[in-house]
C-alpha cells in the first residue's frame, strides 16, 4: 500500500491524498508535479527511476487506511535550483 506522503520532498508544498499533482517513484519518492517534471525531467533525484503520477486515494477510504503525515524533506534540494546535469540545461 502507498504511504500517500503528506509533501513534495523537495519544494515542500503540501500534496494532500487528493492531489493529482502528486508524482511518485517506484520507491515513493514523492515530488509535486512540477518538480518532478520541470526541475528534475522526469527522472527521481533519489534513485534515478521514473516517475508516475500518484492514484488518488478515495476520501472515504482514508479512515481505515489513512495516509502519512510523515514529511519528508530531501535535503538535496535545497542546494541549488539547478540541476546537477548541465547536459539537461542545455537542451531547453
Ligand atoms: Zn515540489
Ligand atoms: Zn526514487
Amino acid at each position: 500500500m502507498l504511504e500517500m506522503r503528506p509533501n513534495c520532498e523537495c519544494c515542500g508544498n503540501d500534496l494532500l491524498p487528493a492531489s493529482e499533482h502528486a508524482m511518485i517513484c517506484s520507491f515513493e519518492c514523492t515530488f509535486c508535479e512540477a518538480c518532478a517534471l520541470q526541475r528534475f525531467h522526469g527522472v527521481c533525484p533519489n534513485c534515478g527511476g521514473e516517475f508516475t503520477r500518484r492514484p488518488v486515494r478515495p476520501a472515504p477510504l482514508l479512515d481505515k487506511y489513512p495516509a502519512s503525515t510523515k514529511r519528508v524533506h530531501n535535503p538535496v534540494c535545497g542546494e541549488s535550483d539547478r540541476p546537477r546535469n548541465r547536459a539537461v540545461d542545455n537542451n531547453q
